[in-house]
């Protein structure tokens, strides 16, 4: 796993997931928490039981990219979250995690899966019961050494492979800490139960809402993310392991220059060309521009 430049990752034996989680999850769900997600809901049964997603799945390794910088901050001229300043994550996970999952299966006769993000895999909680880390009261995988600024990618396999330990209970790493995450959250979505509330939350109102955003929403002047909860963590200000983050997630020149002006003169398919290979592809030019006029 060394040459996929992941800065640490821990096996996991695979089966359905808690029923506490399940459970959890499903309260949550029906909390509204998941605002216009409907995909969460949808796929609950494959969140459960990852066997749905790759039958005869046996095993899951998780593995953790870093992405904050490891000097200073950059500062785009939109605010956007440091996630989305470099590379599409799905596709540089995919590559980097592929000749691995290739060589389970030359070597086991094994089937494998990769999962980064867009698979319905509750890999913060097989992250968690591998031994990776732990739940931040912010609900952030908060792995020790690299706090929680990661993008996680996961290879479900029917090798079966010899799993790691989940971490003691003692470890736990908001042990001594008076939350600084909840305070720094401006819209208050981080609940008492350490879970995030959709429906207030910066990072899903700016990507993922569609349309006109609700009465008295404030962006606080995000544009496309929020990283408030995770800047404000002791554990991200720790260096990074050298060579943290990987060069694919240094921020791409066209994200760091784009600006208001550039955005409203850019046709919807010029800005789908010319970042087609970063996470605001996510965004339509439409929604950017909602985000930067919404608190004027
Ligand atoms: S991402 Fe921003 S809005 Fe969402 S929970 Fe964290 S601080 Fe709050
Ligand atoms: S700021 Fe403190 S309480 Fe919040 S996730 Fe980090 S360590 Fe835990």
């Amino acid at each position: 796993m060394t040459s996929t430049g992941a800065a640490a990752w821990r096996v996991a034996r695979c089966g359905t997931v808690s029923d506490k989680a399940d459970s959890d999850f499903r309260s949550w769900l029906a909390d509204g928490c998941n605002a216009s997600m409907t995909w969460l809901a949808d796929k609950a049964d494959m969140r459960r039981d990852p066997s749905l997603l790759l039958s005869g799945a046996t095993s899951v390794i998780v593995a953790a990219f870093p992405y904050r910088p490891a000097g200073e901050s950059p500062r785009p001229r939109m605010a956007i979250s440091l996630y989305a300043l470099g590379r599409d994550y799905h596709a540089v996970l995919r590559e980097r995690l592929a000749p691995v999952a290739e060589a389970i299966d030359a070597a086991c006769g094994s089937q494998s899966r990769i999962c980064v993000d867009s698979a319905p895999l509750r890999e913060r909680y097989w992250a968690v019961e591998a031994g990776l880390g732990r739940i931040g009261r912010n609900n952030l995988l908060l792995v020790p050494e690299l706090g929680s600024m990661l993008f996680l990618g996961s290879i479900l396999t029917t090798a079966r492979i010899e799993p790691d330990s989940p971490l003691p209970p003692s470890a736990h790493p908001c042990a001594d800490c008076d939350a600084p995450c909840v305070r720094a959250c401006p819209t208050h979505a981080i609940r008492p139960d350490s879970t995030v509330d959709a429906r207030r939350c910066l990072a899903y109102l700016t990507i993922e809402h569609r349309g006109q955003l609700p009465e008295g929403t404030r962006l606080h002047g995000r544009v496309f993310g929020c990283d408030a909860c995770a800047l404000a963590c002791p554990h991200n200000r720790q260096p990074l392991p050298p060579g943290q983050p990987l060069p694919d997630f240094a921020p791409l020149p066209e994200t760091m220059s784009l600006d208001a002006d550039e955005l409203t003169t850019m046709s919807r398919r010029a800005f789908a060309r010319r970042f087609a290979h970063s996470p605001l592809s996510r965004a339509r030019t439409e929604t950017l521009l909602r985000n930067l006029r919404h608190d004027d």
